[in-house]
C-alpha cells in the first residue's frame, strides 16, 4: 500500500492478530509485511494465516510481504515439579540429562550437545538472561554450576551459551520440517535464527533457490564477529535483539544496532531492527518515550524497516501499537533533518552501470524536484540498488514477478507495484510508468518523472537505462 513514508513496518502474527479482521486491519493500519513465528504454532495454523493474508491482498489488489521465521537451534531447559523454583546467589545448581522433574538443586537439559561442549568457566543465561550460571565442574551428562545471579526458574525457560561455540548444523530437525512445509507455500521472505556464520546461509539458499528471499537472524556474538560475510551471503538482515542482548552486554547493543545498520546500508541489502521496540504495548495503550525514541533512531538510521513481536502476536493492543508505530515513523521522517541524515551516511558505489545509473537516478530526482522515480526490475536488484541510495523521491518498483513484489515490501523508500503486461519497448515501459503513476496521483500531468530500467527488458542485473521525461 502507499503509506506516506519511507521505513516499513513488520508485525509479527500471534493469537491476539491472526483473525481475518485483525489481519485487514493492521495491513490498513501500517503493516507492510507479516511475520510467521515458526517457533509457535502448529502448521495448520501458518498455513490458515497465509490464505487470509493472501485474500486480503487480492481484496486490495496490494503485494503484501510474509516472513517465515525459522527458530534455530533454541534450548530451553525441563520442567520442575513445582514449576517454579526459587535460587540464590552463590548456590550451586545441576543441569542433567535425567528426564524426571526438576526442583531447587537440579533441572533436565534435553540437548547433549552442550554437555558435549561446554567448558568449566563458560556461562549459562536463563529466561532471557535473567538468572546467569557458571560451569564449574562437566561430565558427558551433568553440568554443575553456580548461581551468579538469579532469583526464580520455571518450566522450560530458554538457555543461551554467549562464550561456548556449538558444532550445529545451521539447521535442526524441526528447521528441516519447517523449511519442507514452507517450501510449498506462498512466502517471501524465510529468516534464519542464531546465524553463526555466512556458510549457514550459503547452505540454506542452496536449498530455498529461488522459492524465498533469505535473512539471516544477527543474535550471536559470532554472527557479529563474522557480520561482513553474512551480509554478503543474505538477501535481508534482522537485528534480532532479543537473543542478542542476552548474548552480550546491553550497553554495546545500540552500538551494535548502527553498526549493523551501516553494513547492510552500505552493502545494499534490507535490514530490519527487531524486538522489544514498543514492548510495554503488550499491556499498556500507550508506549514508553524510551520506546518512541528507540523506534525513532532506528529511522535516523535508515533502517528499512521496524518490527513487532509479541507486541502483535500476543498483545492486548495489537492495533493501537502498529498506527504509533507507523506515526513514529512518519513523524520521524518529517523532521528537516531526516533526509539530510540520510544524505549523510553515503555508502561507497560500486563501479556497476547499474550503481552510477541508481546514483544518477537519486541525482537528477533531486535536482529537478522530480517526486516519483519508476524502477523496472525483474529481480529486485535495481529497486534494492535505487533504494540504496536512500533518495527523496518515492521508488515505485514494477516487476512482473508477483514475488518479487511481495519481496520488495520490506524496502525502505520502495512501493511495490506488480505488472502483467512484459514491455518490450522503451515506449511501453514509459506507458506503464504512466499509467501506474496516474493512478497513484503521487505525479500530475506534467509533472516529471525518472524511470529506469534494464535492456534487454525482463533480463536480471541489466540495469542501463535512465530516462526522464513528463508524466503525460
Ligand atoms: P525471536 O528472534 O523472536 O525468534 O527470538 C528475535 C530476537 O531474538 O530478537
Ligand atoms: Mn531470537
Amino acid at each position: 500500500m502507499l503509506r506516506n513514508r519511507k521505513a516499513k513496518i513488520v508485525a509479527t502474527v500471534g493469537p491476539a492478530s491472526n483473525s481475518e479482521e485483525m489481519l485487514e486491519t493492521l495491513y490498513q493500519s501500517g503493516v507492510d509485511l507479516f511475520r510467521l513465528n515458526f517457533s509457535h504454532g502448529s502448521h495448520e495454523d501458518k498455513l490458515e494465516v497465509i490464505q487470509r493474508i493472501r485474500k486480503i491482498e487480492e481484496k486490495f489488489n496490494e503485494p503484501i510481504g510474509i516472513l517465515a521465521d525459522l527458530q534455530g537451534p533454541k534450548f530451553r531447559i525441563g520442567e520442575f515439579a513445582n514449576q517454579t523454583i526459587s535460587l540464590s546467589v552463590g548456590q550451586s545448581f545441576v543441569l542433567d540429562n535425567d528426564e524426571t522433574l526438576g526442583d531447587e538443586s537440579r533441572v533436565f537439559l534435553p540437548h547433549q550437545v552442550i554437555f558435549d561442549n561446554i567448558k568449566i568457566g563458560d556461562d549459562i543465561l536463563l529466561n532471557d538472561g535473567v538468572v546467569k550460571l557458571e560451569v564449574l565442574e562437566v561430565t558427558d551428562n551433568k553440568i554443575e554450576t553456580k548461581v551468579i545471579y538469579g532469583e526464580a526458574l520455571s518450566d522450560k525457560k530458554g538457555v543461551n551459551l554467549p562464550n561456548t561455540p556449538l558444532p550445529l548444523s545451521a539447521l535442526t530437525p524441526k528447521d528441516e520440517v519447517d523449511l519442507a512445509f514452507l517450501l510449498k507455500q506462498d512466502i517471501d521472505w524465510i529468516a534464519l535464527s542464531f546465524v553463526q556464520r555466512a556458510d549457514d546461509i550459503i547452505m540454506l539458499k542452496s536449498i530455498i533457490k529461488d522459492h524465498a528471499k533469505v535473512m539471516a537472524k544477527i543474535e550471536k556474538p559470532s554472527a557479529v564477529t563474522g557480520l561482513s560475510d553474512i551480509v554478503e551471503a543474505a538477501d535481508g538482515v534482522m537485528i534480532a535483539r532479543g537473543d542478542l542482548g542476552v548474548e552480550l552486554p546491553s550497553e554495546i547493543i545500540p552500538v551494535i544496532t548502527k553498526k549493523i545498520i551501516r553494513e547492510c546500508r552500505q552493502q545494499g541489502k534490507p535490514v530490519l531492527v527487531a524486538t522489544q521496540m514498543l514492548e510495554s504495548m503488550i499491556n499498556s495503550p500507550k508506549p514508553t518515550r524510551a520506546e518512541a525514541s528507540d523506534v525513532a533512531s532506528a529511522i535516523y538510521d535508515g533502517a528499512d524497516a521496524v518490527m513487532l513481536s509479541a507486541e502483535t502476536a500476543a498483545g492486548k493492543y495489537p492495533l493501537e501499537t502498529v498506527k504509533i508505530m507507523s506515526s513514529i515513523v512518519k513523524s520521524t521522517e518529517e523532521d528537516h533533518t531526516f533526509q539530510n541524515n540520510m544524505a549523510l551516511f553515503s555508502p561507497k558505489r560500486t563501479d556497476s552501470i547499474e550503481d552510477a545509473i541508481c546514483a544518477s537516478l537519486s541525482q537528477v530526482t533531486e535536482q529537478l524536484k522530480i517526486i516519483s522515480a519508476v524502477t523496472y526490475t525483474s529481480s529486485g536488484h535495481t529497486s534494492l540498488r535505487a533504494a540504496r541510495e536512500r533518495p527523496d523521491a518515492v521508488i515505485v518498483s514494477i516487476t512482473e514477478s508477483l514475488k518479487v513484489a511481495r519481496q520488495m515490501t520490506l524496502i525502505w523508500g520502495v512501493y511495490s507495484v506488480p505488472i502483467t503486461d512484459q514491455p518490450t519497448r522503451v515506449t511501453d515501459i514509459i506507458a506503464t510508468a504512466n499509467r501506474i503513476l496516474t493512478k497513484l496521483e503521487v505525479a500530475k500531468s506534467g509533472d516529471k518523472i525518472a524511470i529506469t530500467a534494464g535492456m534487454p527488458f525482463g533480463v536480471p542485473g541489466t540495469t542501463n537505462f535512465l530516462r526522464i521525461c513528463e508524466l503525460d
